[in-house]
């Protein structure tokens, strides 16, 4: 039968697309999904959201905005109400003097993320992102035309970065360093020392610094979160914050995140955005304007107890399996075990084909660390109830076992 013209091969695509990787973890997620759609009982610990609903008050504010008419474009970086909010949370907290000129909300961190690396990279700059990294950073510095230069982070040191990792692969080509923590995927949170080395070295080389706190609130086991926004005013030339309401607030749908740093910083990123989406939807700017504004702390802890009992049982529980050696990690929702003592059995060698097995085996859904930058280990999410958590580990040992 004649190809349809619409599938047919050899459109000419530019070079920028086709050096882009399709988001790994997409693709994990995708084959477990379709397994899932037939029918398959799939204990998929893959999943990068909260498994909780938003709460009840911040869907009335999203819907109380629709009641009112709010459905209509916004400023192009987010209501003035909403950046208020946001710059006066870290005020609060940080004792910085941002105001909105210092915020712009669009859909999700991630599109700030790329607006702030379009905006500051240079064809050809080199940009130092830790690695294991979260999958887009890299892929969006080499979009915007930069190279991402890898620092690797040992997991022996429970892949916390430190200073010495970042400076030792700096060259004078390196314009600006990522620091993601809590980190996905392996959960690592910075120490503030390490953190403030790193805000200090970048100021005196003219780098920036993109510090993502999407995981903020997840910080565990008496951990606490250090933010580069306490830097801010000290370094307003280097410091970029990057944030989200997806995890803290369980609102990945609603698609709202935003970005602190410079006014110009500020300003170039909503020149981008003015091109692509133009501002957030206006119901979720509501609905993340009463997220931030109203008393939903109560929300807020109750899925991170959730979090904290599963991590509590899930570490141990994953160690226990012989071969699987797992780092304790302080925050976000994810564990990041080393697989490699099962390389070499029934075909697996590497992260893809030792999730390939649990998938095709047990029936669990693990995202490879290759995704990440570590082909040695798997990444666990657990952002799901405690009930498939152990469904998940008994299935995963005895898969194991077999080998
Ligand atoms: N940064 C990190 C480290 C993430 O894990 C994610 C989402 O998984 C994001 C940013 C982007 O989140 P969103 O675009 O949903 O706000």
């Amino acid at each position: 039968m004649e190809r349809s013209l619409l599938t047919r091969p050899g459109i000419r695509l530019s070079r920028r697309v086709t050096e882009l990787r399709v988001s790994p973890t997409l693709a994990v997620m995708n084959r477990a999904q379709e397994l899932i759609a037939k029918g398959v009982d799939v204990v998929d610990l893959g999943p990068g959201e909260p498994d909780f609903p938003t709460p009840v008050s911040v869907c009335e504010a999203g819907k109380r905005a629709i009641d009112r008419g709010q459905t209509k474009y916004t400023a192009n970086q987010g209501t003035k109400a909403l950046r208020d909010a946001i710059a006066g949370r870290y005020n609060r907290r940080y004792g910085t003097s941002l105001t909105s000129e210092n915020v712009i909300a669009g859909t999700g961190g991630k599109q700030e993320l790329f607006n702030v690396i379009l905006a500051l990279v240079e064809e050809g700059d080199e940009v130092i992102i830790p690695s294991p990294f979260w999958v887009s950073f890299p892929d969006q510095v080499q979009f915007a035309g930069g190279r991402p230069v890898l620092a690797r982070i040992s997991g022996e040191r429970q892949f916390r970065p430190a200073f010495r990792d970042i400076e030792a692969v700096a060259t004078d080509r390196t314009r600006g360093v990522i620091i993601n923590s809590p980190c996905n995927p392996t959960g690592a949170v910075i120490a503030e020392g390490e953190l403030r080395r790193i805000v200090e070295w970048c100021a005196s080389r003219d780098c920036f610094l993109i510090f993502d706190e999407t995981y903020e609130f997840f910080v565990y086991d008496g951990a606490e979160h250090a933010s580069a926004a306490r830097w801010i005013n000290e370094y307003p030339d280097t410091v970029i914050v990057v944030n989200s309401m997806s995890k803290t607030f369980a609102m990945t749908g609603w698609r709202l995140g935003y970005a602190i740093a410079h006014r110009d910083v500020v300003g170039a990123a909503n020149k981008i955005q003015s091109h692509s989406t133009s501002n957030p939807s206006s119901i979720s700017q509501a609905a993340a304007l009463e997220a931030i504004t109203g008393d939903n702390d109560a929300d807020v802890r109750r899925m991170w107890a959730a979090y904290a009992e599963r991590r509590e049982w899930l570490i141990p529980a994953i160690n226990s399996i012989d071969g699987l050696c797992c780092a304790h990690p302080d925050g976000a929702f994810y564990i990041f075990p080393e697989v490699k003592a099962f390389f070499g059995k029934k075909g697996i060698h590497d992260s893809q084909s030792f999730a390939d097995y649990l998938l095709d085996e047990a029936r669990v859904a693990v995202v490879p660390g290759g995704a990440f930058g570590s082909d040695d280990h798997v990444r666990i999410s657990y952002a799901t109830s405690m009930e498939r958590l152990r469904e998940g580990v008994r299935r995963i040992e005895a898969a194991l076992a077999k080998l």
